[in-house]
């Protein structure tokens, strides 16, 4: 459907058209459980991904803790669903505006420069039809001006905008075109007051928002509005000057959306961060189930030293808890190290990769540089 592009009147000044904007706000945060010790703290969980313990802390009893962590997983896919509309949304419309404007594709049906000067006001027709015609192929949006009675329409509408939107849909089958109707009342010619109280309104089609934007049809409006109520500027001149105007900047990239390319960019910071926050909390949300309470460790380096490798399958797991059997492999803590005594082992060269996986003995060391350079990797990403 065609909206308002704006318009004006005699001394009523110009008003804009009818673009909807759209802007929302909203957003959340999981902080039930952290991946760091804070103040109030109160268990400490361990859950193993791929032979390294990872932890939690929380406020929350085990039991409390998982039944908060299966809240948290439909929190998260709630949240996602609610939060697409405020992801697409923006992006349907900062799209098509940043995406440098092309013409539109003169496929749409009568595309022909239509200029229906009932009332006889516009002087030079052809010089004015020259301009839109310019204006179409620049554009591919085909314009249309009318000039009617005021009388003509005012019985059956309460706006001339409204007047100009049914003219719009029983004229065009597209949303392409771009209508203008000129109004004036008959007494105008005549009037002895001289007051003539003429009227306009621009009707522009849905797909001619990307190029014609609210900016841009602003600025063209306020100057067929300034033209017009020049007296010594006719109406045929007003809108020829206008679109004259209008040819030259019509296809240029609008400098106005900056503002609102650094407000998507803000935008989208700030859900990405969400998001991400989410997303970097799940693994602990889903391992939930799996997790155990160990002792409380307030730092890396307390954690490091509840820390054993298994000297049999080269996992890492936490000291004192399954009774001190590895809980990857089984094997007794006796055939473990403290991981605090192997600061010194050094990642495997892969050439030598093929030996590793023949030597039982071999592999597991390998296994155990494996889970230690993993674990060196989880030090350095846990976070939520
Ligand atoms: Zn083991």
């Amino acid at each position: 459907m065609p909206h308002s592009s704006g318009g004006g009147s005699h001394g009523g000044g110009s008003h804009s058209g009818s673009f909807s904007s759209s802007h929302s706000s909203g957003g959340g945060n999981l902080s039930a459980f952290r991946n760091r010790y804070f103040p109030g703290a109160k268990h400490r969980y361990v859950y193993y991904r791929r032979n390294v313990p990872h932890y939690v802390y929380s406020n929350y009893d085990l039991d409390d803790f998982r039944r908060s962590a299966k809240g948290q997983i439909f929190g998260c896919i709630f949240m996602i669903l609610f939060m697409i509309p405020f992801i697409v949304t923006p992006l349907m419309s900062i799209v098509p505006v940043i995406a440098v404007s092309k013409p539109i594709k003169l496929d749409y049906g009568d595309t022909s420069v239509v200029i229906e000067d009932n009332i006889g006001v516009i002087d030079d027709e052809r010089e004015l039809k020259k301009t839109l015609k310019d204006f179409r192929d620049k554009t591919g949006i085909t314009p249309c001006i009318v000039t009617v009675k005021t009388e003509e329409w005012a019985a059956n509408y309460s706006t001339l905008e409204n007047y100009a939107y049914d003219y719009y849909v029983n004229t065009f089958d597209d949303e392409c075109h771009w209508l203008f109707i000129y109004s004036e009342p008959t007494s105008a010619s005549s009037s002895s007051s001289g007051f003539n109280n003429w009227q306009w309104e621009g009707m522009q089609g849905n797909d001619t928002d990307n190029i014609l934007t609210e900016n841009k049809v602003g600025d063209f409006n306020e100057e067929v509005q300034k033209l017009l109520t020049d007296n010594d500027v006719g109406v045929g001149e007003a809108f020829n000057t206008s679109f004259e105007d209008l040819n030259e900047t019509v296809m240029n990239f609008d400098s106005n959306i900056i503002p609102m390319v650094i407000f998507f960019v803000v935008w989208y910071g700030i859900i990405g961060y969400v998001i991400f926050g989410m997303i970097k909390g799940l693994p602990a949300v889903l391992h939930a189930a799996n997790a155990v309470e160990v002792d409380m460790a307030k730092n890396k380096q307390e954690a490091k030293q509840m820390e054993i490798c298994c000297n049999y399958c080269g996992g890492i797991y936490v000291r004192s808890q399954t009774g001190n059997i590895c809980p990857h492999c089984g094997a007794p803590a006796s055939s473990s190290i403290a991981l605090d005594q192997m600061e010194s082992v050094k990642r495997p060269d892969d050439s030598r990769k093929s030996s590793y996986d023949n030597d039982p003995e071999l592999k597991s060391s390998g296994d155990r540089i494996k889970n230690l350079f993993r674990r060196f990797k989880s030090d350095n990403n846990d976070d939520m």
